[in-house]
């Protein structure tokens, strides 16, 4: 017997947990425009803004900058699956879950992951790299997430990035959740290889994957002695597609609305200002912060270390985590996230990010959670 199945319309939710954050109307407006060929005349100028928009926010001149088909996942593997070869070390900074995911990559390329562990909810140690570089003087790259969202805590990129440079080794920088929240300077900080993704702090749709080489990293990939082994994600390949002025040769079929979608809300972003935008999320993380503090709830990381765009809520003794989630969601519509891994049932995660980021939200969340908590 046939099923039958109706169109889906989604409840009116307000995302606040750690991603996908709320995505600005104007973005799901361009979204909807009508689809044209990927290699439209017209399509392939709008890859060309969306390269410079790109530019922009991660603050580099890097020709090769531009949006991996893909989430986040996918711009994390195309930096490794390029830069790393069977046999290279690479250092890899962890705390959290996502230079855990750092580590499988750099090990299914077939290199060795060196790595630095802290506790989650602190920072990466600068100390602890200095002396991994020192005793590595091999190592090809070094690997960090500079906002970890599974635990809140901002690593200090341009002390990293400076470290790497001052031990000739590459920098490989996660900055998903960094993109557009935190300050971010891809070549005043000498970032070698950079990913974000579209769903946190830049409030577009899911499934892309901004990325951004330097000069040095093409150098590395170019000499490399391997084919890269994805085909999907080889950038040679993809800068035939995505390339400066050369005759665009097909590669995949770009998700054309979405880039639309991109677009937009590069656009939002440059009209803000990107100083502007950093300074919007530190305010809206401080009235937060204050708000709970007047709740009886703390923060687990150290105030220096916070993630302006994703707070860690310590879930006071006796109450029951996935019960308050659930009445937030189902009585106010409103998303927080789970702890992860070691932090789960321990923290809430209440996300500010991109148009998230308001004082509207703020005061909302709060007085939702007030309610339920009472
Ligand atoms: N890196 C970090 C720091 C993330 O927060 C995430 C997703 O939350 C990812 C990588 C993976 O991105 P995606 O879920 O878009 O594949």
């Amino acid at each position: 017997m046939t099923q039958s199945f109706s169109s889906f319309t989604p409840p009116t939710r307000i995302l606040m947990g750690p991603g996908p954050s709320d995505v600005y109307p104007e973005v799901l407006t361009a979204l909807a425009r009508p689809t044209i060929g990927h290699l439209d005349p017209k399509f392939v100028d709008l890859m060309d803004e969306v390269k410079q928009l790109l530019q922009y926010a991660f603050q580099t001149e890097n020709s090769l900058t531009m949006p991996i088909s893909a989430p986040g996942s996918a711009g994390m593997e195309s930096v490794f699956v390029n830069l790393v070869e069977p046999g290279d070390k690479v250092i890899v900074c962890q705390n959290g879950v996502f230079g855990g995911r750092m580590q499988q990559n750099v090990e299914r390329c077939g290199g060795q992951a060196i790595m630095v562990q802290d506790d989650w909810g602190k920072p990466t140690d600068l100390n602890k790299v200095r002396e991994t570089l020192q005793a590595n003087p091999d190592v090809k790259a070094l690997a960090f997430v500079h906002a970890e969202t599974s635990t809140g805590v901002l690593n200090d990129a341009k002390a990293l990035c400076e470290l790497a440079r001052e031990f000739d080794c590459l920098s490989i920088v996660d900055a998903v959740t960094s993109l557009g929240g935190s300050e971010l300077r891809v070549d005043d900080w000498n970032i070698d290889a950079i990913y974000s993704g579209t769903q946190k702090c830049l409030s577009c749709i899911p499934g892309l994957s901004p990325v951004s080489f330097s000069e040095r990293a093409i150098a590395v990939i170019k000499q490399r002695t391997h084919p890269v082994q994805s085909w999907f994600l080889d950038m040679d390949l993809v800068m035939g597609y995505w390339g400066q002025g050369a005759k665009r040769a097909y590669h995949h079929t770009a998700p054309v609305n979405s880039i639309y979608a991109l677009h937009e809300s590069l656009l939002i972003l440059q009209q803000e200002g990107l100083q502007k935008a950093w300074e919007r999320h530190h305010r809206n993380h401080i009235s937060l912060k204050e708000g709970l503090e007047k709740l009886g709830l703390a923060l687990l990381v150290e105030e220096k270390y916070r993630l302006p765009q994703l707070n860690m809520v310590l879930i006071p003794d006796g109450v029951d985590d996935a019960k308050v989630r659930n009445r937030l969601l189902n009585e106010f519509n409103l998303e927080i996230g789970a702890g992860l891994g070691s932090l789960a049932g321990k923290v809430w995660r209440i996300g500010l990010m991109g148009c998230g980021s308001s004082q509207k939200n703020v005061g909302y969340c709060l007085s939702s959670l007030e309610a339920v908590l009472n």
